[in-house]
């Protein structure tokens, strides 16, 4: 009997998720018979989903969102030990003898668009200390930057962070007047649609500082405006929405998403 490969992105809610459109779109370039699907789970479904789809043999996994990131780390294997670093998983993959493991390409998707610029030892602002954050700050610690500036609503989470990933550096309110820094990251979910505003001031970075926001919808948020308005480079979120999704796509798929094809794709995520 022939069967079809299939993967999906987990989360509630999900009918916002981009990642259907991202995997479909590298399947179809690629010629692979396979399929990208949408579910819906509960908080208190979620282990009951885990435990359907490893007994199934065409599943080859899942990526998850919004809230179960903490949460399956409790329901599949971590050979990474993700639990003791990143502290949140974003992909989980069942293994060919049906065992299912999980991973994170948060950190290594965002970190995709930097790879060129050295931030050893340099300082850094990072607003918000969720799950992005946490992958944000991993991501950092390893590219070894210098003082790190966090800004966020709740102070002792983002100090908790600083300790995670051993990282000197201080915690600020999100009102507080900005140090110079060569890296602002938005990683939290201020300047979402739906969401307030990000209002910083940015005149306090140097001319060659970078400013990158993972907030994908809207794709140009006021940060960027702000940020190209001054003449900083900038990131936008949909460099590491595809960075993520590549490194998972091939941990589903057993393929690398096809090269050259990515302006097509952005097109495609901002229609
Ligand atoms: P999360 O774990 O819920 O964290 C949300 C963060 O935003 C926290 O720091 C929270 O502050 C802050 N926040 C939320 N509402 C706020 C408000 N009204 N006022 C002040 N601060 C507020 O979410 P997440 O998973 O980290 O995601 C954060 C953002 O990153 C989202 O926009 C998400 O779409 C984006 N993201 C993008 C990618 C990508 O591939 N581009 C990947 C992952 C996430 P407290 O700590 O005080 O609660």
């Amino acid at each position: 009997m022939s069967s079809t490969p299939y993967a999906e992105v987990i989360g509630d809610p999900i009918a916002q998720s981009k990642s259907p459109l991202i995997h479909k779109f590298w399947l179809d370039a690629l010629g692979l018979a396979g399929d990208y699907r949408r579910a819906h789970i509960k908080a208190d479904a979620l282990a009951a989903f885990i435990d359907q789809r490893r007994t199934d043999p065409d599943w080859r996994g899942c990526n998850v969102t919004i809230p179960h990131k903490v949460a399956v780390m409790d329901l599949v294997d971590d050979p990474g030990n993700i639990r003791g670093t990143i502290g949140a998983m974003n992909t989980i993959v069942r293994q060919r003898d049906g065992s299912v493991i999980g991973t994170n390409t948060d950190a290594a998707g965002f970190y995709a668009p930097l790879a060129e610029t050295d931030l050893s030892g340099a300082p850094v602002i990072v607003v918000g200390a969720g799950g992005a954050a946490r992958a944000v700050l991993f991501a950092l610690a390893r590219a070894g930057v210098g003082h790190v500036t966090i800004l966020n609503r709740s102070p002792l989470k983002a100090m908790g962070l600083l300790a995670t990933f051993g990282l000197k550096g201080e915690v600020l309110g999100l009102e507080a007047q900005l140090p110079p820094a060569a890296l602002l990251v938005n990683s939290s979910s201020l300047g979402m649609a739906g969401q307030p505003p990000l209002d910083l001031d940015l005149s306090a970075l140097p001319d060659d500082a970078i400013v990158y926001d993972l907030v994908y919808a809207p794709l140009q948020t006021g940060l960027l405006k702000a940020a190209a308005a001054r003449g900083l480079d900038t990131v936008d979120g949909l460099d590491m929405l595809i960075g993520q999704a590549a490194l998972a796509f091939e941990l589903f798929f057993g393929a690398a998403p096809p090269e050259g094809r990515d302006e097509e794709l952005r097109a495609l995520l901002t229609a």
